[in-house]
C-alpha cells in the first residue's frame, strides 16, 4: 500500500473536526502520486460527499471542459480540497475546520510533490498568499523554489458570475506558459532552495 493510499485510509477515519459527524464519505483527494500540478479546491459539496472523490459535480464538470481547454485529462492531475468532509449545506469551511485538515494537505504535498500547485477560490488561496483579495492577484503566480503557486477564481463562482468565468477561462490558458517555464528554469537554475522566494514574471 503507497503512502498516499495509507493517509486516504487516515483521512477516511478522521475525527478531527465536526464535519467527520455528517459526512457520508471523505474526500481524501485523487490524481496520479507523482503529478506535476495539483488543484486545490475549498471542500467537498453534496455529490462530493455521496462519491468520495473530489469535484464530480457542476463545478467539476467546469473544471474537466477548462482542463480540455489545454489538452489536459482530468487523469493528468491531483485534484483536492483544504477540508475533506462537506460542509453543512455547503457553507464556507471554518478555521478550525481548516487547520484540523492542514496536516493531511500538507502530507499530500510532500508525497506528491507537484510543481504546479493551483487554488481555486480564496480559501486555499489563502494559505499561500495569506492576506491577499482573489480578484487582484488571480493569474498571477508565485515561485518558491522550484514550485509555483498560481491562484485562480474557483470554478463553482465562475459558473455563477460570467466575469469571473472569462477571467477564469484567461488564467486558466497561461497554464502550459507556467509549465513551459518550470521546465526551463530547471535547467538554468537546478540548485535553487526552497528558501529562495522569487517573484516569476
Ligand atoms: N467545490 C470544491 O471546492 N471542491 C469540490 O470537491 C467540489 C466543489
Amino acid at each position: 500500500m503507497s503512502e498516499l493510499t495509507r493517509l486516504y485510509k487516515e483521512i477516511e477515519l478522521c475525527q478531527n473536526c465536526i464535519l467527520s459527524q455528517g459526512r457520508t464519505h471523505a474526500v481524501p483527494g485523487e490524481g496520479p502520486e507523482d503529478a506535476d500540478i495539483m488543484f486545490i479546491g475549498e471542500g467537498p459539496g453534496f455529490h462530493e460527499d455521496r462519491q468520495g472523490r473530489p469535484f464530480v459535480g457542476a463545478a467539476g464538470n467546469y473544471l474537466n471542459e477548462l482542463l480540455e481547454k489545454i489538452n489536459l485529462r482530468r487523469q493528468d492531475v491531483y485534484i483536492t480540497n483544504v477540508v475533506k468532509c462537506r460542509p453543512p449545506g455547503n457553507r464556507d469551511p471554518q478555521p478550525e475546520e481548516i487547520e484540523a485538515c492542514r496536516a493531511y494537505l500538507d502530507t499530500q504535498i510532500d508525497l506528491i510533490r507537484p510543481r504546479l500547485i493551483i487554488t481555486l477560490g480564496r480559501f486555499s488561496m489563502q494559505r499561500y498568499f495569506p492576506g491577499a483579495s482573489i480578484s487582484r492577484i488571480h493569474g498571477q503566480p508565485k515561485r518558491v523554489g522550484n514550485v509555483i503557486y498560481y491562484p485562480m477564481f474557483h470554478p463553482a463562482a465562475a459558473l455563477h458570475q460570467p466575469r469571473w468565468r472569462s477571467l477564469l477561462e484567461e488564467d486558466m490558458l497561461k497554464i502550459p506558459d507556467l509549465l513551459a517555464k518550470l521546465d526551463e528554469l530547471e535547467e538554468t537554475e537546478p540548485e535553487i532552495t526552497q528558501a529562495e522566494q522569487l517573484s516569476l514574471f
